[in-house]
């Protein structure tokens, strides 16, 4: 089989099931399992592929149909520009988790010490790391597979954090001078309404923030101010419509200059407060 009849293979298989994006999706996924980039295909589109090659091909074309998202056939998804290992067990980290690890950034300083909360693959806690070499870092997560996903993404970046199996903060000790969290935030009735990859594919537990969506930051809200150190800061990411609620559950528990940031699209994405 030649590239250019695996690609056919490949968009037409994807676009009779309804795969979003189903040419480009092929491609990836041809390049991935051929090592050929797109000059050396545009150059030599009649060139043969192994009969290996083509096997894993139709494999991850298989996979591809039932919905699983391409990073999980990848194994890897790029994050504030480092590649992160993914699989079924963590959430696919976002772009517009970027923009919380850029807030954070700004007020973490090397020296400092910081949690990341429900850090699953572990994307905010080394980004952040990855950046400030000098702060110290903890990533909690209730899930012992998520935090085996994050160990290793720990070990492929080569930087120094401390991982535990905590539900939120309940096996944290001590202050920190900055929490920052990705926590689940979808309301539950409409976790049936995203998109197969993601309602089908990825952890239900990294989705559901329960009835209202706001269940893990009220639980945050309520007992970082016990893990924080006077003038500490909080940074949460959020739903486009839950920066007014958040805002107001930080100001509740005492947190002041509490802000809103957007995301690059424009809206509400992340929430961050300061404990005095
Ligand atoms: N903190 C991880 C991320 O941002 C996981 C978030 C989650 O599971 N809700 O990708």
């Amino acid at each position: 089989m030649t590239l250019r009849e695996a690609w056919k293979l490949g968009k037409d298989r994807l676009t009779e099931a309804q795969v979003p994006d189903a040419d480009l999706d092929a491609w990836y996924l041809l390049e991935w399992c051929t090592g050929v980039n797109r000059s050396h295909y545009l150059a030599w589109p009649e060139e043969a592929i192994s009969p290996e090659q083509e096997e894993q091909y139709r494999q991850t074309l298989n996979q591809r149909e039932r919905r699983i998202p391409l990073q999980q056939i990848t194994g890897e998804q790029e994050f504030m520009g480092l590649s992160f290992y993914v699989n079924e067990h963590v959430l696919i980290p976002r772009q517009d988790t970027e923009v919380l690890v850029e807030e954070t950034a700004k007020f973490l300083k090397d020296g400092m010490s910081f949690l990341d909360l429900c850090t699953g693959s572990g994307c905010i806690l080394l980004s952040l790391l990855h950046l400030r070499a000098g702060a110290e870092g903890t990533g909690a997560d209730l899930s012992p597979e998520a935090l085996k996903v994050a160990a290793q993404n720990r070990e492929r970046l080569g930087v120094k954090a401390e991982l535990i199996e905590s539900d939120l903060f309940d096996k944290i000790e001590g202050a920190f001078d900055v929490i920052v969290s990705n926590p689940p935030y979808i309301k539950r009735e409409e976790i049936e309404t995203l998109m197969d990859e993601v309602r089908l594919h990825e952890p239900y537990m990294a989705l559901d923030g329960h009835e209202d969506g706001l269940y893990f930051y009220r639980k945050i809200a309520e007992e970082a101010p016990k893990h924080l150190r006077a003038g500490g800061g909080l940074f949460l990411e959020i739903g486009w419509d839950q920066g007014e609620s958040v805002s107001e559950l930080l100001r509740e528990q005492g947190f002041s200059d509490v802000k809103v940031v957007k995301d690059l699209a424009g809206l509400d994405r992340v929430v961050e407060g300061y404990y005095r």
